[in-house]
């Protein structure tokens, strides 16, 4: 079982290595970890770079937190989502480059790569556009995740969720070399989408993949 020390050092280690890895930058972007009967997510306005694990803030799922650091602006969609998944314990949102350039063009990424797989689905969709930071931002990104794990957002970026960080944080890094190849597609003619019952072979091929 991790301890809130150990979630709080997490939590800074993958703002640090989505800035490394180009997934984002400056002071966008945002990560939780469900801890009890609340969440830790990252603090408002405090690059990569400048976190510690004190920086991390403790919140209940009613807004509430201890502390002088402020919670991420976009605080609500963490807990909309943390409440609503009981399936889901980690969350990480950021602006990458190609996963937003999509979600500002409203394009869902089609079953194009058998790694669509990763996000749960045979689509990346698009949650619909509502205001950063509010409740109804948070209600749309619930509605698109429902049975997934990833889903761009409208105007704004993306989102990943799964039962740990380290998984979520390696979805994310799907859903924008998805993103990325789409793109090129697009360029060249659009993308020839996998059909037929290829979805459920690759699912079904998922569950003996890598070394669990
Ligand atoms: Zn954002």
């Amino acid at each position: 079982m991790m301890t809130e020390q150990d979630a709080r050092e997490a939590l800074v280690a993958a703002m640090v290595q989505m800035d490394a890895g180009g997934l984002n930058h400056g002071t966008a972007g945002n990560v939780s970890l469900r801890l009890g009967d609340g969440f830790l997510v990252s603090p408002s306005g405090i690059p990569a770079q400048d976190l510690t694990p004190d920086s991390i803030v403790l919140m209940r799922f009613d807004g509430q937190y201890d502390g002088p650091v402020k919670p991420s602006s976009e605080w609500r969609m963490h807990a909309g989502i943390l409440a609503a998944r009981q399936d889901v314990n980690a969350v990480v949102h950021c602006h990458s480059r190609f996963a937003t350039t999509l979600a500002c063009a409203h394009k869902p990424i089609p079953f194009l790569h058998y790694m669509v797989a990763m996000s749960g689905g045979s689509e990346i969709p698009v949650a619909p556009y509502a205001t950063f930071g509010t409740q109804a931002l948070a209600d749309n990104i619930v509605t698109s995740l429902k049975g997934r794990n990833a889903c761009l957002m409208a105007n704004h970026g993306q989102i990943a969720v799964a039962k740990g960080l380290r998984q979520a944080l390696a979805i994310a890094g799907e859903v924008e070399t998805q993103a990325g190849y789409y793109y090129g597609t697009l360029a060249i003619g659009g993308p020839q989408v996998l059909g037929g019952d290829s979805f459920d072979q690759v699912v079904a091929r998922f569950q003996g993949y890598g070394q669990v």
